[in-house]
């Protein structure tokens, strides 16, 4: 049996195209089908619109609906802890992750000794060049200061074998970075890629300040080298300012002192105080990650599930 995970977030014109999709192609993948989709909080008719799907022979239809928005990460979670097949796969329900594909990954998977098939996409097509260079960056930066490897342009969607879903469930940090997460359980993944597409119906719900803030969450959660780096700025302007102290001393010894140049104290002044406001705002995004951590508070709430049968 192969999971399939969908988050859904006001999906309703989506989610029958989505189905409409997978169900030509389950029959290609020699498996049945066990759908769970996620409904994270929608505001529109996304549950009706799970609701009506129907099962089949060959295909299982489950649900589960938050009591808000928790965003695709927890529907990932959620996701994951209720899926019971064997095979499990990670799928957007606008079919920007094409099911096309799903063949020959069940393929790649059944007949080599790897646990993971993630995809890619070759290009940025479609996209807007501000976004493309801010993605480029990330990747660039995370990856030099993160032990944990992100490919770039990797996609959520991927196809894991129940071993890999196990270890990635008993992760249960509150400030999911699924991109991270699957990285860090190790095991071993392939990439396949394929051309990005449009859309299939709605509106991507990512702002561009909602991606910024993400990856900058994936920095914080994967990396220390901020807390690093303010060190390191902090020792250098000690060093420096030291070194400068020894020369206005022993020149004010040897040529006397006329009072001047308090403009340039000022701005040095300035400059030490945003050096220190800096310093602290790092930190304090960290301790503000471990203040959510320590509450332990579930990652997801559930209103409504299907019946398990
Ligand atoms: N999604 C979700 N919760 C959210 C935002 C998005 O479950 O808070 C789902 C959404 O319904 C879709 C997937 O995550 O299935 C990817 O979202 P979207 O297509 O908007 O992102 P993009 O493809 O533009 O990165
Ligand atoms: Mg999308």
């Amino acid at each position: 049996m192969l999971s399939i995970i969908v988050p859904c977030f006001n999906e309703e014109e989506a989610i029958p195209l989505f189905f409409a999709e997978m169900e030509k192609i389950q029959p290609l993948t020699g498996k049945t089908f066990e759908y769970i989709f996620v409904d994270d909080g929608s505001k529109d008719g996304t549950l009706k619109a799970i609701k009506q799907l129907p099962s089949s022979e060959g295909s299982k239809v489950r649900f589960i609906s938050f009591s808000r928005n928790f965003g695709k990460e927890a529907a990932l979670y959620a996701g994951l802890q209720a899926s019971t097949g064997d095979l499990v796969t990670v799928m957007d329900v606008d079919l920007q992750d094409p099911p096309e594909l799903l063949p020959q990954m069940v393929q790649m998977i059944e007949n080599s000794d790897i646990d993971c098939v993630g995809t890619r996409r070759a290009d940025r097509a479609g996209e807007p060049p501000i976004r493309s260079f801010f993605a480029k960056m990330f990747y660039h930066l995370i990856n030099k200061i993160s032990d944990t490897y992100m490919v770039d342009g990797a996609r959520d969607f991927r196809l894991m074998t129940r071993q890999m879903v196990d270890s990635v469930l008993e992760v249960t940090e509150y400030n999911r970075f699924s991109k991270g997460i699957f990285s860090w359980v190790g095991y071993k993944t392939k990439y396949i890629s394929f051309e990005n597409r449009e859309r299939s119906a709605g509106e991507t719900s990512w702002s561009f300040w909602k991606l910024f803030n993400y990856s900058i969450d994936g920095i914080i959660n994967f990396s220390d080298a901020p807390l690093n780096i303010a060190s390191f700025i902090g020792a250098l302007s000690c060093v420096g300012s030291g070194i400068a102290l020894i020369f206005i001393v022993f020149r004010a010894l040897i040529f006397g002192d006329p009072t001047s140049g308090w403009p340039s104290i000022v701005s040095i002044l300035l400059f030490i105080g945003g050096l220190q406001l800096l310093s602290l705002g790092i930190i304090g995004k960290y301790i503000g990650k471990i203040f959510l951590e320590t509450k332990k508070r579930p990652i997801y709430i559930a209103k409504e599930k299907s019946s398990k049968d």
